[in-house]
């Protein structure tokens, strides 16, 4: 270590990225009287948590019977067996229901707080933690690990710290349990940054299916403007009401649905949204006006175009192909003059030029029911422990690992019950 850097006391136990499944290990493992640190490179734990299940969260899938809650999960039944043994469904709902978080179970199983709150199993989590007096060092990026040989092999001392957060170097612990999660949503921390280090270690690592595919929707319009593209427009993904994403960037109209390169860089995202639910895309047709600007200029061609039909009078703002679809999707009738043109009607055109939705219905080729995560290649794992079978000292859990997670409430249980089993034999 430098000179003039910090040196934390050697912990038991270090656990890197604080999502789900890390602060159900961190939480877990200190409840057995181990000495805990729980590293996060975000400024606060769980982002995506929080953004589970439209902010609702799913924590889990009330399917008590093992065997068809493992089938889920297509030929991984063999691994997840023996972690699910030790704690399954019922047991996270106990372990939710004991830390004062009720839950309700709603259609196809899916479980929520009875809050709608994502917020509330954070609060658990965390607070879990607290009474274990985990150590939490959020701000802090770790870089990777610094491993040894000796006689039983390949052992982790110590995680690297990117930067010298706080005046640290690195962090010394006796066991590791890695939880930094997979790569979708990487604004929310999971970026992968694990993978390399894995390699390294002699994991064998599948990398995560970036499917850059077309999407599907049932919107007649979106079929009868075949072969148009649109540029410089606003697309955003949204669900609940709520703007998941947005790129400026292009859209082809195809016979199925929407393409072209900003769609296709959207579609893994639109994939994950429609997992969890109904998703949208909304057009900004003209993201160069805000609502006022784009008013005003309704306002100067129903003024200009006194004599026009709305139907002719648009072209000078949208590309033709577009006019009749944007008319139709208004309720104005096309044979409208411009000057008869309502404010209630010029308020909803631009209301609707600035958000037109389609509804995405799925991916072209892929089972939209299917997250496919990459990460470490499952037989490589002791699943009694979670301890990874290259390194002794190091258990990987939650995201991480390679699952192909139906939706329902499944990837969350996974967090829990790899968190708690790691958590439970850490250090034996
Ligand atoms: C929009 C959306 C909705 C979802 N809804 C549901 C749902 O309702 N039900 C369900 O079961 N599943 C849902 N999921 C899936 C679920 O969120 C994930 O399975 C879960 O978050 C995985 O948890 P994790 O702890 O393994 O990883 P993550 O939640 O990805 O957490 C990993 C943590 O590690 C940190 N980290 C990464 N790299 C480093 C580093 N180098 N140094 C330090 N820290 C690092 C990250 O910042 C992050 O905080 C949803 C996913 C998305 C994207």
């Amino acid at each position: 270590m430098t000179s003039g850097a910090k040196t934390l006391p050697l912990y038991d136990v270090a656990v890197i990225g604080g999502g789900p499944a890390g602060m159900m290990a961190a939480g877990r493992a200190a409840e057995r009287g181990l000495s805990v640190i729980l590293i996060e490179k975000n400024d606060s734990l769980g982002k995506k948590l929080l953004i589970t299940g439209g902010g609702r969260s799913n924590i889990t899938n009330a399917e008590f019977d093992l065997r068809v809650f493992l089938s889920k999960f297509k030929g991984n039944d063999k691994f997840l067996f023996s972690a699910f043994s030790q704690h399954g469904v019922q047991n996270s709902l106990d372990f939710f229901h004991a830390h004062d978080m009720p839950t309700k179970t709603e259609a196809e199983k899916r479980v929520f707080p009875i809050s709608n709150k994502a917020q509330s199993v954070w609060n658990v989590l965390v607070a879990y933690m607290q009474s274990g007096k985990v150590t939490v060092l959020s701000n802090t990026p770790v870089g990777g690990f610094t491993a040894i040989e000796d006689a039983s092999g390949t052992r982790i001392q110590s995680i690297r710290l990117k930067k010298n957060p706080h005046g640290l170097k690195e962090i010394r612990a006796t066991s590791f349990i890695l939880a930094t999660g997979g790569t979708s949503r990487p604004e929310t921390g999971s970026t992968g940054d694990a993978l390399p280090w894995l390699s390294k270690l002699g994991h064998t690592v599948i990398t995560p299916s970036l499917a850059l595919v077309p999407v599907t929707t049932a919107d007649a319009w979106v079929k009868r403007l075949q072969g148009v593209t649109l540029k410089d427009i606003k697309i955003s993904l949204l669900q609940d009401g709520v703007k998941i994403m947005t790129h400026k960037g292009k859209i082809l109209f195809t016979h199925f649905g929407i393409s072209g390169p900003t769609i296709l860089n959207m579609s893994r995202d639109i994939r994950e949204q429609l997992s969890y639910g109904k998703a949208w895309i909304s057009l900004d047709l003209l993201p160069t006006h805000d609502y006022g600007t784009l008013n005003t200029a309704l306002q100067d061609i129903f003024k200009k175009e006194i004599n026009k039909k709305i139907k002719n009078g648009l072209s000078s703002l949208i590309p033709s192909a577009l006019v009749p679809v944007i008319i139709e999707l208004s309720g104005i009738n096309p044979d409208t003059f411009c000057h008869s043109v309502t404010r209630e009607q010029r308020l909803a055109l631009v209301q609707l030029l600035k958000d037109v939705r389609i509804e995405a219905t799925g991916l072209l080729g892929t089972d939209k029911a299917i997250v496919t995560s990459g990460g470490v290649a499952l037989p490589e794992i002791d699943w009694k422990t979670m301890r990874s079978r290259k390194v002794p000292n190091l258990h990987i859990i939650g995201d991480v690992l390679n699952i192909d997670r139906p939706s329902g409430g499944y990837s969350l249980q996974l967090c829990w019950t790899t968190g708690w089993v790691a958590g439970s034999n850490v250090g034996t």
